[in-house]
């Protein structure tokens, strides 16, 4: 007997456990409360979607339960970078690998990417249906059961959602195996709105508290106004209880609440957690770390010549000859120099301690921003109650996939592999459950 297959959210997940249900012979439905699926592939990699990583994903990954890293990497084993390269050029898209081993369309288009997996879907009869809310899922005692939808009907092709006199059409489809590919809580906007958890909590579930990953820090400092779109090639460090947790170097981006960029959005999912749990959060950023830490001392002892080179100079403009105008601007006052004071008046001191701030600028991180500036979250159903093909070990015919999971990968085309990986493992399985009855 044909195996029905439900797949519960279009996103990148549910899309490709429907392909490969599909493939493995189920008849699939996908239900997606958007009106259109695979929002968010089009927001991925800034338009270009970094669809996977070829470099080793050994400490790529986070979750609450160390334990559980073991369990992502095996995945990740099972359904590697390469599989994920090959699948795609099975549907005839072709990839290219850039010099940090991030994946992208050769096209360098993320509408390719959801345009080959909705084909996909439509050659293999998987049907989607869109506006379409999951309000509950009733496992049947004897295996597969029942799920309740409501659909949104569109009139004169206007989204009616908010609107009272909305056409609404309540139906219950059965399924023998049921996916849950809802996402988590980022970027709602793309359909991702945290329903996922309430389904799985429904359903028996445990949830991590899911917080926002990937994602801006707010600091405290008036002085960010004026340090507002800064750019600076920085090493920084997080600080958490005054402990050294991460350092990252790369592109550091100043808003006007805070930090931005690739280094910050690497470590920004331990700040995130530590900040929940009550510790004190500090970022210390090295303006100057083009410059071989071993070099600060003599850069610290040759200012006696500086002072003598550089008298003539305003300290900022000193200062700027190192590092961006508004950083020397900011340094200069959190040390009480006057903006005409010149190297010459300017106590020796007081010139060391810009330098040592230069390498180590410490500010106080207050929160991440909100979910929906972040890419992923973290935390979310733990990996313990899934078995190794992501069948939940609650509720049996039930899978949980992608970023549901207490799973998220750094930046680089990490967590786009673990939601196809998931997918890909999960979609097999469901499908082949009906053959092992
Ligand atoms: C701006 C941005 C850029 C990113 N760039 C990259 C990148 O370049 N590389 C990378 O690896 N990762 C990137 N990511 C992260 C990546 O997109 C996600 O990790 C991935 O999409 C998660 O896949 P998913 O299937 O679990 O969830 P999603 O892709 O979020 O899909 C979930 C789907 O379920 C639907 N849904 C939710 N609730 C329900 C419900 N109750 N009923 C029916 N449908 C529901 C949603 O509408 C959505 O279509 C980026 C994320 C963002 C926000």
């Amino acid at each position: 007997m044909t195996n029905r297959v439900v797949v519960a959210g279009g996103g990148a997940s549910g899309l490709v456990a429907a392909v490969f249900a599909a493939e493995n012979g189920a008849k699939v439905t996908i239900i997606e409360h958007k009106d259109r699926v695979g929002r968010k592939i089009l927001m991925t990699g800034n338009g270009r979607c970094n669809l996977t990583n070829m470099s080793d994903v050994r400490g790529k990954y986070y979750s609450s339960d160390e334990d559980s890293l073991g369990r992502i990497y095996d995945t990740l084993v099972r359904f590697d970078a390469i599989r994920t390269r090959d699948f795609f050029k099975g549907l005839g898209l072709y990839t290219k690998e850039k010099k940090d081993g991030g994946v992208y369309p050769v096209s360098e288009q993320a509408s390719i990417v959801l345009d080959v997996l909705r084909s996909a879907c439509v050659r293999l009869g998987v049907r989607i249906r869109t506006d379409c809310e999951i309000t509950a899922v009733r496992p049947a005692k004897t295996g597969g059961g029942t799920i309740s939808v409501t659909q949104y009907i569109r009139v004169d092709n206007e989204q009616k959602k908010q609107d009272n006199k909305m056409r609404l059409k309540k139906e219950e489809i059965e399924y023998d195996q049921f996916i849950l590919a809802a996402g988590g809580k980022a970027a709602s906007v793309s359909g991702s709105d945290g329903s996922g958890y309430e389904l799985a909590k429904r359903l028996g579930h445990s949830i991590v508290e899911p917080l926002p990953a990937l994602v801006q820090l707010k600091c405290e400092g008036s002085f960010f106004k004026a340090l507002s779109g800064v750019r600076a090639q920085s090493r920084v460090r997080l600080l958490i209880d005054g402990k050294e947790a991460a350092s990252e170097e790369g592109e550091l981006q100043l808003t006007d609440y805070g930090i931005s960029g690739i280094p910050v959005f690497q470590f920004s999912r331990l700040a995130s957690r530590a900040i929940y749990e009550g510790k004190r959060c500090e970022a210390g950023i090295n303006f100057i770390s083009y410059i071989e830490e071993a070099d600060h001392v003599i850069l610290d002892k040759s200012m006696d010549d500086n002072i003598k080179d550089f008298s003539y100079k305003t300290v900022e403009e000193f200062l700027s000859g190192l590092v961006h105008k508004k950083v020397a601007a900011v340094i200069c006052r959190q040390n009480g120099i006057a903006s005409g004071a010149t190297v010459g008046q300017t106590d020796s001191r007081k010139l060391r301690d810009c330098i040592r701030m230069l390498a180590d600028f410490r500010v106080r991180i207050t929160a991440p921003n909100s979910f929906e500036n972040a890419q992923v979250c973290c935390g979310g159903i733990p990996l313990g109650e899934v078995n190794e093909n992501f069948m939940s070990r609650k509720c049996s015919n039930i899978y949980i996939v992608g970023e549901l999971l207490d799973c998220d990968g750094i930046c680089g085309g990490y967590n786009l592999q673990w939601a196809w990986a998931t997918g890909a493992i999960a979609g097999t399985d469901a499908a082949l459950q009906g053959d092992r009855v």
